[in-house]
């Protein structure tokens, strides 16, 4: 089965008013490939402005959200909050979301479930630390990050979730993982939902790499049999983000 080719660019805690307004020029103007799936993800304040002013055939993504509806969280956003603006997907368990701000595999999980059936899909990060490549625990440390999604997530849930491989080491390092090791370990996640979900779910999910992916590098990675896409960050600020939209066109 062919599953869609899924680029997302996560901006993380950059841009302006103008700097944003260069970009989506940029964006707006670049032809993307059909049976591609677009999604940017700046920062909570612009994702309006930058909704209204990109075009429709790209999607708006929220880099985190919280497990509640409303109420007394100060700081924290609603799923139907970003549904209300269509912003119609979210990030969860970036690896500096789980470093800086100490956000545990439960409850990422959690906010995942929840997102989810408040109508937000979901790009669910995971990925070791080097450390933990160089111990030969990179399985292990997947398997651990996946483990309460898959309790947390019905079978159905899982349409809605895009899971995204980033290697700690990998990200903002310009050291990108060799294609034989993105595949090595996508292969491995994808035989974890085999037989911890399904082998249906197995098949479906898109399993999406991030770690210094850029213009020169994608086209190789997007070669490989179990890598549907590419979850971007740097790269997803400059021009050079069209031609990983097409890396596989
Ligand atoms: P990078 O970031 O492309 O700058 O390495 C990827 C990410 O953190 O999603």
């Amino acid at each position: 089965m062919s599953r869609q080719f899924f680029v997302g660019g996560n901006w993380k805690m950059n841009g302006s008013t103008a700097a944003n307004e260069a970009l989506i020029e940029t964006l707006n103007g670049a032809e993307v490939p059909e049976g591609v799936d677009v999604v940017v993800a700046p920062p909570a304040i612009y994702l309006e402005s930058v909704r209204k002013a990109l075009s429709p055939r790209i999607a708006v993504s929220a880099q985190n959200c919280y497990h509640a509806q409303s109420g007394a969280y100060t700081g924290e956003l609603a799923p139907a909050m970003l549904a209300d603006l269509g912003i119609t997907w979210t990030l969860q368990g970036h690896s500096e979301r789980r470093e800086y701000f100490h956000e545990s595999s439960e409850f990422v999980a959690k906010k995942t479930k929840f997102a989810i059936e408040h109508g937000v899909k979901v790009i669910a990060c995971i990925g070791e630390k080097l450390a933990e490549r160089e111990d030969g625990t990179t399985f292990d440390v997947c398997a651990a990050q996946l483990a309460p999604i898959a309790e947390a997530l019905s079978a159905e849930q899982w349409a809605d979730v895009v899971i995204a491989y980033e290697p700690v080491w990998a990200i903002g390092t310009g050291k990108v993982a060799t294609p034989d090791q993105a595949q090595e370990v996508h292969a491995y996640i994808r035989a974890w939902l085999a037989e911890n979900v399904s082998a249906e779910v197995a098949e479906a999910t898109r399993i999406i790499y991030g770690g210094s992916v850029n213009g020169k590098n994608c086209n190789e990675l997007a070669g490989q049999p179990d890598i549907d896409g590419f979850l971007v960050g740097g790269a997803s600020l400059k021009p050079e983000f069209i031609d990983i939209i097409s890396a596989r066109a």
